[in-house]
């Protein structure tokens, strides 16, 4: 299987991080090791010193698909999560800098944590509200109505490119409010108030 990740996907992330409004879909991938899941701790890695929290909504491919248009989308997935899209803040900064690829700031061990997926059925994807606390505080609460391209879109965009397959991980982007994450904190995250992970950075 294989991680598709989205960056730019929430106008005001783009900002706080001084970037530029993408005229498509920023899109990187994670190797299927970067996946922790069942709430398994988070090991701070000894390379970066700045690692920061994106909380993002997940979506599950079911079956096979490519060059899929935007309206046969929903066909290809049941299934949504959420997820946290770890990242080196200092190394992807270097990385930038350099214009050289993210994967050692995005892709690494352990940079890819996920919930259980649930049926979609219970929710409206066009307005669904999630939250990240830290240590019981409200880090980032966003809602997939304020993304830039929704899910049906990042999904009939990416398949321009990869074919998707069952079992395939969509990020589909973070909304505001990314920064640090230490040693001894404890992530639990929500979807529309649903808890669907909670662990710990050690
Ligand atoms: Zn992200």
């Amino acid at each position: 299987m294989k991680i598709i990740c989205i960056g730019r996907n929430y106008t005001e992330h783009i900002e706080e991080l001084g970037n530029e409004r993408p005229d498509n879909p920023v899109i990187f991938m994670k190797p299927d090791t970067a996946i922790l899941k069942d709430n398994a701790p988070f090991y701070y890695p000894e390379f970066s010193k700045d690692i920061h929290h994106e909380v993002e909504v997940l979506v599950k491919i079911k079956k096979e698909g490519k060059s899929i248009s935007p309206e046969f989308a929903h066909k290809y997935y049941d299934e949504i999560g959420l997820g946290i899209d770890f990242t080196a803040r200092d190394v992807q900064s270097q990385l930038k800098e350099k214009g050289q690829p993210w994967e050692r700031a995005k892709a690494f061990n352990g940079s890819a944590p996920i919930s259980k997926f649930i049926s979609k059925a219970g929710f409206d994807l066009q307005k669904t509200g999630f939250e990240l606390k830290i240590n019981g505080q409200t880090v980032q609460n966003g809602n997939t109505s304020l993304m830039l391209w929704p899910i049906n879109e990042l999904i009939a965009y990416v398949s321009k490119f990869f074919t998707l397959k069952t079992g395939d991980i969509i990020f589909t982007g973070t909304p505001k409010g990314v920064g640090p994450v230490s040693i001894g904190d404890e992530l639990v995250g929500f979807l529309e108030g649903q808890e669907m992970f909670r662990f710990q950075v050690k």
